[in-house]
């Protein structure tokens, strides 16, 4: 089988590998389609802190299992699925509390293990969720990235009353602006840089007015131009810059909430006063928190549509062109998907 493989930083491969088997309690998975998220890109140039090398990168994956090992069901053969990434202990204290995506021996699919940009992939059966019915195998492979947006609402809660900010209208800036759009119905404006993103937001569920331009615009002036009083009360950094933080205490209103993504090393300078004066709530959220159910109940429902943020497919074999067009065309790109090339 091929995989791709990123052997050190910087130098990635496409290359003939032997099958896994898949262990006890795991399935081998045909890979269909698996997204390139921002992490992939942070492994390749070498600044993921957790990843240990030569690995087969890729955590948003879908395709068919086709093989399963021991204590697993045969019945579960040619089921389409996609797999949640996190592989946690059950025993640690996070795990304990039910809060198992920050397992204190947590293993990420496709970080600390091989991953889905591979032909086959094995996985623990119980992360594999069968894919909601009539939903495109490529559209199933961006529930991973809905299932971080889920995480980051969960984490913070959704008051009818609030007035959310999402800054960066990324995948997942844009899939949190499906979620505080269609599962919510709340007010919810978005920044960037791009007005071809700002435009994908709208396509998403924003209003006209709740796309702001910050090249163009002050942020504090363009929401009191559109009747946000004391700033919003939710604040979601898909940014993920130490600058971001910053500012978000600073326009959050009175016992605020505000979500974080990011991943920097570099500290952020937030003020004390900000946070006690307003008493304001900062979440953190990684990855997701066994949020595929739900994920997967909102696609039944047809309350979201994470096909939405599809820009490009690469077949597999380009991976690097595909790396080139997420990175060197921002602009114009947004979930780019690896194509392995199997008849739906
Ligand atoms: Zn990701
Ligand atoms: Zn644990």
């Amino acid at each position: 089988m091929l995989s791709v493989v990123v052997d050190q930083p910087n130098s990635m491969a496409v290359v003939e590998r032997p099958m896994p088997e898949p262990a006890a309690g795991e399935v081998r998975v045909r890979v269909r389609f698996a997204g390139i998220c921002g992490s992939d890109l942070h492994i390749f140039h070498g600044q993921n802190p957790f990843v240990s090398y030569p690995r087969v990168i890729g955590h948003e994956f879908v395709g068919q299992i086709e093989s399963v090992g021991e204590g697993v069901s045969s019945s579960r053969v040619g089921e389409t699925v996609v797999v949640d990434p996190v592989i946690s202990c059950g025993e640690c204290h996070a795990c304990l509390i039910g809060r198992q995506n920050v397992c204190s021996r947590l293993q990420v699919i496709g970080v600390h293990r091989d991953g889905g940009f591979s032909e086959y992939a094995c996985a623990p059966a119980k992360n594999a969720y069968v894919i909601p019915k009539g939903l495109a195998h490529a559209s199933a492979s961006v529930i991973e990235p809905f299932a971080v947006a889920a995480n980051v609402t969960h984490r913070t809660g959704v008051f009818p009353s609030d007035v959310a900010l999402i800054y960066g209208a990324g995948p997942v800036g844009l899939n949190l602006m499906q979620v505080l759009k269609r599962v919510y119905g709340i007010r919810a404006f978005i920044t960037d840089h791009f007005d071809e993103r700002l435009a994908l937001a709208r396509a998403c569920g924003a209003a006209e007015d709740e796309t702001i331009n910050t090249l163009n615009e002050s942020l504090p002036e363009a929401l009191a131009a559109r009747g946000v009083e004391g700033g919003p009360t939710l604040v979601y950094d898909a940014v993920c810059h130490p600058s971001i933080i910053e500012e978000a205490v600073r326009i959050a209103a009175p016992a605020g909430r505000i979500g974080i993504l990011g991943f920097s090393a570099k500290p952020s300078a937030i003020p004390q006063q900000e946070l006690t004066k307003k008493e304001l709530t900062l979440y953190a959220s990684r990855l997701n928190c066994a949020m595929f159910p739900t994920v997967i109940d909102w696609i039944t429902r047809g309350l979201v549509d994470p096909g939405r943020i599809i820009s490009h497919k690469f077949d597999f074999r380009d991976v690097a062109g595909a790396f080139e067009q997420t990175e060197r065309n921002p602009r114009y790109s947004c979930k780019v998907l690896l194509d392995f090339g199997v008849d739906s």
